[in-house]
């Protein structure tokens, strides 16, 4: 299943907008991040100025772009949506910031991926409001300087170790999305399964929520195709059983792992007797940036229990073993 929201095709992101949240009462979980932004949004308003720049981190799927769009719409502001590969020069930039009204939100996704010459003419956009732009050409040419309306940045990146430190300091707002937990995915699925207009029980919710990866945009797609097999098979209904039949024949692992995290354990098995193994070495084992493994893949193997950071690398667990149906070497069958 995808969760990179770049592969999702028009059909996937009309179905994940049909069911994102949009006011800050709709969204569950992550409640130390939703407390402080109700507190920075009413201080905002109460002074009748623009948010400070936010900063959301963390794995895809868990709510970065959700929660920006709620930010705008609690603080009553429109919000510009781009990102980071999409502003190629400097002028691109610079028309997207001077469209904005003030206490707008300029959305930029994948921020990590903004050239160095489009970020640091960032810079003073975020710290002062203003810009330098380039008027004439030839001997002529000038820069002068342009005021903006006073707006908030908020930047979203998987791959917050790529970010430099001058661009992090500029953002007052830090904060990291993390994996959501079992009760909070189930409560998600029963709120799609609402819009959706689809029965579903609690526990065939569960059931789907035990098997998304700890993330909301892998739940909303399960529901999606589970209601597919429900639909044509089960007069609609989602209960546990067709849930069940449907995961199978989907292939879903029990775990909600995905094709990459089941790569990433089977090299440490199968390549490296267990481990411990470096990450740069696991990182060419298996095709992927050592950085995306560490911060989109890792984490969740790892809160898991299927992997161990050791000092002297990365090793993988019994229960890593068993999920791949074999035996670690040393450890007691059964
Ligand atoms: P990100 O930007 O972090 O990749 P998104 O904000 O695009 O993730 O969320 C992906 C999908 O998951 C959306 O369809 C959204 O509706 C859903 N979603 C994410 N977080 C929540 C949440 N806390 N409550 C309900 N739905 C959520």
């Amino acid at each position: 299943l995808n969760n990179d929201k770049s592969k999702l095709s028009s059909a996937d992101s009309d179905f994940e907008n049909s069911i994102r949240p949009a006011a800050i009462k709709e969204f569950a979980g992550q409640p130390q991040i939703i407390e402080n932004l109700t507190i920075f949004i009413k201080a905002a308003k109460i002074r009748g100025e623009a948010l400070d720049h936010v900063l959301f981190h963390g794995p895809p799927g868990l709510g970065k772009t959700t929660l920006s769009r709620i930010v705008a719409n609690e603080m009553g502001v429109n919000i510009k949506e781009t990102s980071g590969p999409v502003i190629e020069k400097p002028g691109d930039l610079a028309g997207l910031l001077t469209s904005l009204e003030p206490n707008d939100v300029l959305f930029i996704d994948e921020i990590h991926r903004l050239s160095t010459v489009v970020e640091e003419y960032l810079y003073a956009a975020m710290e002062d409001y203003r810009i330098d732009i380039m008027i004439d050409s030839g001997p002529n040419a000038r820069s002068v300087q342009l005021a903006l309306s006073p707006f908030t940045l908020i930047g979203a990146t998987t791959r917050s170790g790529l970010l430099t430190a001058p661009l992090l300091s500029r953002f007052a707002i830090k904060s990291r999305l993390e994996y959501y937990s079992l009760d909070t995915l189930q409560k998600i699925v029963l709120r799609a399964a609402g819009i959706l207009n689809v029965t579903i029980d609690k526990a065939a919710a569960r059931e789907i929520a035990g098997r998304s990866r700890a993330t909301p945009r892998i739940a909303n797609g399960l529901l999606r195709r589970v209601r597919d097999f429900a639909q044509v098979l089960n007069d609609g209904i989602i209960d546990v059983g067709i849930t069940q039949h449907a995961l199978k024949a989907l292939n879903v692992d029990e775990y909600g792992l995905d094709d990459m995290d089941n790569r990433i354990l089977a090299s440490i098995i199968e390549k490296f007797k267990g481990g411990p193994v470096g990450l740069t070495t696991i990182a060419t084992s298996v095709g992927e940036e050592a950085g995306t493994i560490e911060e989109v893949y890792e984490p969740f193997l790892i809160q898991e229990g299927f992997l161990q950071r050791t000092p002297r690398g990365r090793e993988a667990t019994e229960k890593a073993y068993k999920h791949l149906g074999k035996q670690k070497p040393g450890a007691l069958p059964g």
